[in-house]
């Protein structure tokens, strides 16, 4: 850190490895030195941009490392956070415009977080749906209606119990007992998933947690079965 502070070595790693100086050997484009002969070994430290990481192969990243190169300018891609940012919020459904400040979504993002649980869709186990989803779908089938927070409960409890896509559709459809529209969480044709029902499980999202079902009124404060699970 006196080093970096004091000489404004900017690239200078601050992690030493097992307690050593090798990290001092980051400096750009001076000679790696081998361990067994504190030798040069003819190749130099130098700095690589992400896209020669990305396109090149290790011999042609060698072949650059042969000869000191110029460093390249680092440059923070603020539109690239943004769009990490963009779609994190889809994944956990926060509602993101483009006047929402990054540091707002943030916030917002680790809230949702603490909420809903993500994970690649080969880890979905299955979960039997809980009583309070089993009403809710029983009701909402009775009087042909369901908000798209309802539906969302919904799909995401009859994913995680392990119905297919198409199976979920045919639960929305028979809900609104309508002509399919734009909505995607059905289509006309029955062998087609609503489009929601696939993104919902392209994103791994899982259902929501008692907690959240609670604070939406469709999980009873005492007495569901859904307290244990
Ligand atoms: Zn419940």
């Amino acid at each position: 850190m006196h080093l970096k502070k004091e000489y404004k070595l900017s690239t200078l790693d601050e992690r030493c490895i097992n307690n050593s100086v090798s990290c001092l050997r980051r400096i750009p484009n001076t000679a790696y030195i081998s361990k067994l002969t504190n030798e040069p070994t003819g190749v130099y430290c130098v700095g690589l941009t992400v896209d020669e990481v990305l396109k090149l192969s290790i011999e042609e990243l060698y072949g650059l490392a042969m000869e000191p190169q110029e460093v390249p300018v680092r440059v923070k891609s603020k539109r690239a956070l943004r769009d990490m940012v963009d779609f994190a919020c889809d994944m956990f459904e926060v509602q993101h415009t483009v006047s929402n400040s990054v540091v707002y979504l943030y916030d917002k993002l680790k809230e949702a977080s603490s909420y809903s649980s993500i994970g690649s869709t080969e880890e979905r186990y299955i979960k039997a749906p809980r009583k309070c989803i089993i009403e809710l779908i029983e009701n909402n089938i009775a009087t042909n209606s369901s908000n798209h927070d309802e539906n969302n409960v919904i799909a995401l409890e009859l994913l995680d119990a392990g119905k297919t896509d198409t199976e979920i559709s045919f639960v929305f459809a028979s809900i609104y007992d309508e002509p399919a529209g734009d909505y995607g969480w059905y289509n006309d044709d029955p062998s087609i998933p609503g489009k929601q029902i696939v993104n919902m499980r392209a994103k791994g999202l899982h259902r929501y947690n008692k907690r959240r079902l609670r604070d939406m009124g469709i999980c009873p404060e005492y007495g569901c079965p859904c307290e244990r699970s």
